[in-house]
């Protein structure tokens, strides 16, 4: 009776451990491997918790199809498709974190489930309405045999050695890491061109776009085209006379985009001029030859964030593309 009495008790002793270790070490084990694919998705984009993505799913416009691309190679098709190879590499290299951490944060807001109105496959499509993504047989379609050769290997070069490096600002991976491909020589704050005011999206100068492409368009209308247009594209306004004594420039922003203009009776935004005419930018002035009414714009986009062109002038100049970055983005840090 005793000896199975103390039978009993080891036999206890040993189920109780077995379910102490199952309880304290199995689980945990258990849930920690199912735990960080729960993780992503979420809106936590602190700078600690930020996973590195190794994959990402891109809507690819022309087939309707997405496609799961691995990460870097990713990154390598925008910087392919946003920014001349030509360039400077310290410019590619600001390219490409602005690139890496503008995917990142789409894939943490949006997780699993993609872009719900546009694209609800994926968190990012492969044109303009994310950032312009090609693949590599989509590239020697495009380019010559001689870019592939030349081109390609400056592109990859830039995104490897900047590998899995993203912006935060004050601990938390930037969301809108926006690019234009010259300002006219300020950025403009974000808030004066779209909706909401982003503490590193501010007006900075923008000195070295000395070569950039659209320094000064010129591009003319005579009179009545251009009152036909602007009635055409607001047909429920009444503009009234319009001619060089009812025109005038009322406002412009930091940068220097004409904000209000009026026309006639009524009162437009330099942005409305901008989509109607098809101008490079709302940076223009307007001046007057016999009957054409003359727009000349400066820089060519909406102005906000880095400055294509001033990148390259600026790594011309010798700064390095964390200078860069931290230049056009007030107040991010590069990890
Ligand atoms: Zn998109």
């Amino acid at each position: 009776m005793h000896n199975k009495y103390k039978k009993f008790i080891l036999k206890a002793i040993a189920a109780i451990t077995l379910m102490v270790i199952f309880l304290l070490v199995v689980i945990p084990v258990g849930i920690i491997s199912i735990y960080p694919k729960q993780m992503i998705g979420k809106e936590d984009t602190k700078i600690n918790k930020v996973p590195e993505a190794k994959y990402i799913k891109v809507y690819r416009h022309l087939s309707g199809e997405t496609e799961k691309i691995e990460f870097e190679e990713y990154v390598k098709g925008v910087v392919a498709g946003e920014m001349p190879s030509t360039f400077e590499m310290e410019a590619l290299k600001a390219q490409a974190v602005a690139a890496r951490t503008y995917a990142l944060s789409k894939i943490m807001r949006s997780g699993d489930s993609g872009n719900p109105a546009q694209h609800p496959s994926a968190p990012i499509c492969d044109d303009t309405h994310c950032q312009v993504y090609r693949d590599l047989k989509e590239l020697k379609k495009l380019k010559s045999e001689e870019w592939m050769k030349t081109g390609w290997p400056r592109i990859e070069k830039a995104v490897e050695s900047t590998r899995g490096e993203v912006m935060y600002y004050q601990g938390n991976l930037v969301e809108q890491p926006l690019f234009h491909s010259s300002s006219g020589g300020r950025t403009e704050n974000s808030e004066d061109v779209f909706v909401s005011a982003v503490p590193y999206l501010r007006s900075v100068d923008s000195p070295y776009e000395s070569e950039a492409s659209h320094k000064s368009d010129v591009t003319s209308f005579t009179l009545s085209d251009f009152k036909n247009k602007i009635q055409k594209a607001y047909s429920d306004k009444s503009f009234g006379t319009v001619n060089k004594n009812t025109i005038a420039i009322i406002s412009r922003s930091e940068g220097g985009r004409v904000t209000d203009i009026q026309i006639g009776n009524v009162t437009l935004t330099g942005r409305n001029i901008r989509d109607t005419l098809g101008l490079t930018s709302a940076n223009f002035n307007i001046s007057y030859d016999s009957n054409n009414i003359v727009f000349t714009t400066t820089g060519y986009g909406h102005g906000v964030g880095m400055s294509q062109w001033g990148a390259n002038g600026m790594a011309k100049s010798g700064y390095d593309y964390k200078e860069i970055l931290t230049h056009y983005y007030s107040g991010v840090d590069i990890k």
